[in-house]
């Protein structure tokens, strides 16, 4: 790529497929490194924006705005061209990308440099009813359907007399416990609790919140004592935990766990783990036995020529942990995206001018994990901290993460706000039938 770079008078056309955290961060390390005519940087999503996900739980309690979530793309990437559709398929062979645009249009963009950051999707697994009762937890839509969804169980389960529908609109089962599924478990069952003093025949002992886990723990990105304190601090809400228990079959909101429990429940979040982005199948890259493309530690694909990947779809050799197992990558995690992200945009220009790239080295930092207003855990550097300490350290970490100064302001207010007027916990439900109304007024 170097030496094409020198010969060619046009400049470069660099294709960043996926606009996420590793997408976004390339391209804004790109704009600002790269001289003009130098290269042309397209980034390709279906999604307008970028999505801070490890904010999404407290998007969905409601302690943050949204829209302030997410990070438009056209607005940070002003040198870059930004193209709202998926991509299909990747020929490098022909150095070509097959892109489906927002209205249906099918286009191959041609490409010399492609850094390929597609992320992950919810890991599924054959179980009953999972497909029709499941709600995954990764998108900003989820965690605004989330949020009014909970909500508006407890405004169904008010008006109803049936006390089997009431039980069942009041009992949330959480599958997956790392942490995006602990996470949005606290803050999901402590805004409902908040919520329910605005309820004069509903009683937070009437909500049932269920976790329930595979394995033996929690959270396994914060140590083991976080992790019991963890299950501790959410049995003492009354949240139940079951450990080592699998999820038999969930058929019309009928919960059956490997243990013989069995209950009704209306609400079934599946945070059972992720999987690299299944359109990688349609690539000529290589991938490994997890379906992740198979990269050197400079973060270019293996055996190709201008073809770089990173972050969740990527299979990074983690140098911090060679030493130990030299087939170690790098952790599906917020901290190697963005690092990643900022190494490979140097990389690209490096290459581009004709210098080497540098490997990725990072050791991970740790873990800070909410678990609703003023709770949480942390485990950073190995320093260990429960409750309101980690929970502000939680914060103060994420904020200072999050991208652009303005999207730091909005959040910071957004806190601000709940803090100083209350926490806001009126269920939206309506968004998700907007034409209702309408159709009940032309139809009368
Ligand atoms: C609820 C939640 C909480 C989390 N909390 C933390 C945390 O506290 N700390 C931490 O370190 N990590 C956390 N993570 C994990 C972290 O968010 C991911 O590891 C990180 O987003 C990975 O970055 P990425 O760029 O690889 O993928 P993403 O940021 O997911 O970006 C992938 C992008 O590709 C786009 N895309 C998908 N398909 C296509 C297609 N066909 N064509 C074009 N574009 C496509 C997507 O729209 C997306 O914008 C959390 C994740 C979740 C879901």
């Amino acid at each position: 790529m170097a030496g094409m770079a020198a010969v060619k008078s046009e400049p470069a056309r660099i294709l960043i497929v996926g606009g996420g955290y590793v997408g976004m961060y390339t391209a804004l390390g790109l704009q600002k490194k790269l001289r003009s005519r130098e290269a042309s940087v397209t980034v390709v999503d279906p999604q307008p924006h970028m999505t801070y996900q490890p904010f999404l739980p407290e998007a969905a309690a409601g302690s943050i705005e949204p829209r302030h979530v997410v990070v438009p793309l056209r607005r940070v990437l002003r040198k870059c061209h930004v193209l709202t559709g998926r991509v299909t398929k990747i020929s490098d062979a022909d150095k070509v990308a097959t892109v489906e645009a927002l209205d249906g249009h099918v286009e191959e963009i041609p490409y010399d440099v492609l850094v390929v950051a597609l992320g992950s999707v919810a890991r599924t697994l054959p179980i009953p009813g999972l497909a029709d009762r499941g709600i995954a937890f990764k998108t900003i839509g989820e965690a605004i359907y989330l949020r009014n969804h909970v909500l508006s169980r407890l405004d169904l389960a008010s008006t109803t007399d049936e006390p089997e529908l009431r039980k069942r609109l009041l009992t949330f089962t959480v599958i997956g416990g790392g942490y995006a599924g602990i996470e949005a478990l606290a803050e999901l069952e402590d805004m409902a609790r908040y919520a329910l003093r605005y309820y004069e025949n509903l009683d937070p002992d009437d909500m049932r919140w269920v976790l329930v886990e595979a394995t033996g723990r929690i959270m396994p990105e914060v140590r083991d004592s976080l992790g019991v304190y963890t299950v501790k601090e959410l049995e003492a809400r009354g949240i139940e935990v079951y450990l080592d228990t699998r999820v038999k079959t969930m058929e019309d909101g009928h919960v059956v766990l490997d243990d013989g429990t069995e209950y009704d429940c209306d609400t079934i979040i599946w945070t059972a783990g992720v999987k690299a982005n299944p359109v990688l199948a349609e690539t000529d890259l290589p991938l490994d036995q997890r379906g992740r493309v198979i990269c050197t530690a400079t973060m270019q694909v293996q055996g190709l020529d201008g073809v770089w990947a990173a972050g969740d779809n990527a299979a990074v050799p983690d140098l911090s942990k060679t030493d130990v197992d030299p087939a170690a990558t790098c952790s599906p995690s917020a901290q190697h995206a963005v690092r990643q992200a900022n190494q490979l945009a140097k990389n690209i220009v490096a290459v581009l001018r004709g210098r080497k790239p540098k490997p990725y080295v990072h050791k991970y930092a740790g873990s800070v994990a909410s678990l609703g207003l003023y709770k949480g855990v942390a485990d950073v550097y190995g320093f260990k901290a429960k409750g309101f300490i980690a929970w502000g350290m939680h914060r103060a970490y994420h904020v200072s993460r999050m991208p652009t100064f303005n999207r730091k302001v909005r959040v910071a207010f957004d806190w601000l706000g709940s803090w100083v007027l209350k926490r806001e916990v009126v269920s939206l439900g309506q968004i998700n039938d907007p034409r209702a109304e309408f159709d009940r007024v032309t139809k009368s």
